[in-house]
């Protein structure tokens, strides 16, 4: 079989981690497999990279910072092609477009429009172990790119697409995907299967295995995929089209995003088109709302809230003041210290009362409810950030996902 393997940062973060991965790309070929591996940058490379260049220019110039961050990569490809090869195997490696990886013309979160491997596809017909490097691409123009931080993993799973590998490993520190943080729930299980879409709402909902796009790209593209540690030979965790549902089981994970600010806009003159207006300007700052809350309207006043990154709050405060002559309101505020609970499943869609359940585990803790949302696979709370802890605890037992210990 044909298999593209991804290794994060910290599986490939000293030489030492490199020979590892390099005997369990071996031990894949020794099985009877071509390999394509795909390597994040060293460890923090990325981040520190950044750090360094901050110190020249604190507007970072986003051509130059792609030009800068694209040679992380470059360096965990020459130096796993030089361990693999120390083993005695042929491996080459490729740059994101040596591999053919074409973005579009955008610096720092280019998507990938086309994927050209012949490269790739030769060496691995030469019997050659293919490495390449993660994050990056080009533009028709000849422009290097980057794929959004973490872009690795999105990577790994278009090449494993375009090359119509079997499936996509993406090896990391962790043994798969659980049904919660375990270090928040020390018997959180590991999960034998997850579907696609299921995946997609814990990636997004900052459950940091796997990044969103590259759970979108596999589901377009049906590329089965593996979550397994880099450090040990568990079974880890399969990511496919229809997960077998387990008895009864009708949440299969629960994700929490501390991640959030709620904003809210009072007094708005509703008429029609505040909330374009509002969510327009937004959007075009490239702040991402989530939820948004229309609270009631009296005397021709609506208020809303909504959240945003937490990181975002002062932008969004900035963009809303801006507007402030266009769409009157009377005024805007903003709440931290809130934390983001969701619960999904695809077994929820059958089972209705699931949704009434998890308010009632929340609120026997005494635990207030801000905002709600929700789609067929998921329920989300904003609650107060001080009994998170507590909260999922209560909502792993209240779901049967405890482990029996
Ligand atoms: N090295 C890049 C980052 O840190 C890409 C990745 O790790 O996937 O964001
Ligand atoms: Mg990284």
């Amino acid at each position: 079989s044909l298999f593209v393997m991804k290794f994060g940062g910290s599986s490939v973060g000293d030489t030492e981690r490199m020979q590892r991965v390099a005997k369990r790309v071996a031990e894949k070929q020794d099985e009877g497999h071509k390999c394509v591996v795909v390597v994040s940058a060293m460890g923090d490379t990325t981040d520190d990279l950044i750090d360094q260049a901050k110190l020249l220019n604190n507007k970072l110039p986003a051509r130059e910072l792609d030009m800068l961050m694209t040679t992380g990569e470059q360096i965990s490809i020459a130096m796993l092609s030089m361990a693999i090869q120390q083993l005695g195997r042929e491996a080459v490696s490729y740059t994101g477009w040596q591999a053919g990886f074409v973005t579009e013309p955008v610096h720092g979160k280019a998507r990938i429009t086309d994927i050209n491997p012949e490269k790739v596809l030769r060496s691995l017909d030469e019997g050659k172990i293919v490495i390449v490097a993660g994050f990056q691409g080009i533009t028709a123009d000849g422009e290097i790119t980057t794929l959004g931080r973490g872009g690795s993993d999105t990577t790994a799973v278009a090449l494993a697409a375009a090359i119509k590998a079997d499936a996509c490993e993406i090896y990391t520190d962790v043994d798969g995907v659980y049904s919660t943080d375990p270090r928040i729930v020390k018997v959180a299980r590991k999960l034998k299967e997850i579907s696609y879409d299921e995946m997609l709402e814990l990636a997004h909902l900052g459950t940091a295995v796997l990044h969103p796009r590259a759970v979108e790209y596999a589901k377009h593209s049906k590329v089965p995929l593996v979550v397994r540690s880099s450090f040990n030979y568990n079974e880890g965790t399969v990511v496919k089209e229809e997960a077998a549902l387990e008895q009864g089981v009708v949440v299969s994970g629960i994700a929490y995003d501390k991640n959030v600010a709620r904003i809210s806009i009072l007094g708005v003159e509703d008429i029609p088109g505040v909330l374009a207006g509002m969510f327009g300007a937004l959007a075009q700052a490239q702040i991402d709302v989530d939820i948004i809350v229309q609270s009631g309207i009296s005397n021709g006043k609506a208020d809303f809230s909504c959240t945003v990154a937490l990181d975002d709050r002062e932008r969004a405060i900035e963009v809303i003041n801006g507007m402030k002559l266009v769409l009157p309101y009377r005024e805007v505020t903003f709440e931290e210290n809130l934390v983001k609970v969701s619960i999904v499943g695809a077994g929820m869609v059958s089972h209705p009362g699931v949704a009434a359940q998890m308010f009632d585990v929340i609120s026997k803790q005494g635990v207030n409810i801000k905002m709600v949302s929700t789609s067929e696979i998921k329920v989300s709370c904003v609650i107060e950030g001080n009994k998170l802890n507590e909260v999922i605890q209560a909502l792993h037992t209240a779901y049967n996902l405890d482990t029996d210990v």
